[in-house]
């Protein structure tokens, strides 16, 4: 098998995610035959440089050793059971181990299978929560612009992207939504904790004036990922906290990008010492193996469902492949290599190298800005750099860094005008100053008028 075979094989019987097909008639799909580390290889033994962790998800490299022996060992003892009226070690053990490390006051683990089917799941228990309550009238969500949440129809409807939501629109339930505290809005010379703090108005106007009917909050915690990795200070989520305290609704933090270290913490709620009443994790829970997403709540939410059975008040919601202990076997692994290896404290000198390897772009005429929170660094190309004016969607400049970086062998899969890495923890130096040095390349040839 070769590059050509598989393409024309796939392309006849493959609806890719998150794609136009047509746009494969000029651009084939990159076929993989196997990856190591950082590395994904192709069919005729070209490499690529993973810059964006397979969409996020992957931490300690592609085919670790250390997960690869004990998805093994796991595959031989026990592959898949139903976790409803049955249990099983892998799943006790991770739940046991996240509500060690996650902030306190965080007590039970809900498993479902991707980032928005925790959403979804989030959603519905918050919602459920209040009815349990005998609060009836709260049925809506507070949500920020430029927000994602999923693809989903709740999740969609959650998120604020009009790339993703605008078609389906018809379909969705309507949040209530507050401007996001994205800092590239800032006024020049302000400081992102200004600027945050500042944006948080909004959100306590919202409050006040819809607490009654709201259920919950819902946050992407520091990085709004998809919404063009725009980020903001920790001091928005600690006023959050206070006011969905003082306004009695839920928050729900939607760390399924964001978690597991990309911050440069274990998870992003720590930067502002808070506990949310949700925490939504995915991606990164399995090092990037295996589809598995969990929710982890507080005992004053569990506590609402805990009753008789003809109460109806127990959460009857269930996906076959819940708390799938191939998918629990590998958290385990990726949290074991957590304690193993100092790798928060490692990350901050990776962080360093990736910010020491772009800082010159800062000065780029077509580049806006450069950013970064942790271990994601996102660098913003612009048409007209004193009058803040972008690029129209249309021209498409970032599909041509893409462009350009494969055929330097590195993957970076930009979004839409901005330029992002989100490497694995296994990166070294030389493959940062590598996706640097192609991303300048990059955008140099991408903004030429
Ligand atoms: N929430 C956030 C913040 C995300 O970034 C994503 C995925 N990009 C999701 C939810 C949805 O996760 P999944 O793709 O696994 O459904």
């Amino acid at each position: 098998m070769d590059n050509e075979q598989l393409i024309r094989r796939d392309l006849s019987v493959l609806w890719h995610p998150c794609t136009q097909m047509k746009d494969h008639e000029a651009l084939p799909p990159v076929p993989v035959r196997r990856a190591q580390g950082a590395w994904l290889e192709d069919f005729d033994g070209r490499r690529y440089l993973d810059a964006v962790s397979s969409w996020w998800v992957n931490l300690f490299g592609h085919c670790n050793p250390y997960i690869n022996a004990a998805l093994r060992e796991q595959l031989d003892t026990l592959e898949h059971v139903l976790l409803a009226g049955f249990s099983h070690a892998p799943a006790v053990e991770l739940a046991e181990r996240l509500l060690r490390i996650v902030p306190p006051g965080l007590a039970r683990c809900f498993y479902a299978d991707n980032g928005s089917s925790a959403v979804e799941v989030a959603l519905k228990m918050s919602f459920h929560y209040w009815r349990n309550r005998g609060e009836h009238g709260r049925t809506r969500f507070i949500n920020l612009s430029n927000s994602y949440h999923g693809e989903t129809l709740g999740a969609l409807a959650l998120g604020d992207v009009a790339l993703y939501k605008e078609t389906y629109r018809p379909l969705l339930l309507e949040p209530l939504t507050v401007p996001s505290p994205d800092c590239f809005l800032r006024e020049p010379g302000q400081s992102w904790e200004a600027h945050s703090r500042a944006m948080f108005r909004h959100m306590e106007e919202a409050l006040a004036r819809h607490a009654g009917s709201v259920c919950a909050v819902i946050v992407e915690p520091l990085v709004q990922c998809a919404g063009h990795m725009r980020m903001y200070h920790p001091v928005y989520l600690e006023l959050l906290r206070a006011a969905c305290d003082r306004h009695g609704v839920h928050l729900i933090a939607d760390e399924i990008a964001v978690g597991f270290g990309r911050t440069g913490t274990m998870f992003a709620c720590e930067q502002a010492g808070i506990r949310p009443d949700f925490l939504c994790l995915s991606k990164g829970l399995t090092g990037g193996y295996l589809p598995l997403s969990v929710v982890l709540t507080t005992d004053a939410v569990y506590g609402t469902f805990y009753d008789d059975y003809a109460s109806l008040r127990a959460f009857l919601h269930s996906h076959s492949y819940t708390g799938n202990p191939l998918g629990c076997r590998a958290a385990l692994a990726t949290l074991d290599l957590f304690e193993r290896d100092p790798v928060i404290a490692d990350n901050r000198r990776r962080a360093a190298r990736m910010a020491q390897a772009v800082a010159d772009l800062a000065d780029h005429p077509h580049v806006a800005e450069v950013r970064q929170t942790g271990m994601i660094l996102a660098i913003e190309m612009i048409r007209d750099k004193a009058r803040r004016e972008p690029y129209p969607w249309q021209e498409r400049r970032g599909l041509a860094v893409y462009r350009h970086a494969l055929s330097r062998g590195v993957l970076l899969r930009p979004l839409g005008n901005v330029i992002y890495f989100m490497p694995p923890y296994v990166v070294t130096d030389e493959e940062i100053d590598l996706m640097a040095a192609v991303a300048a390349e990059g955008i140099d040839l991408a903004t030429r008028p």
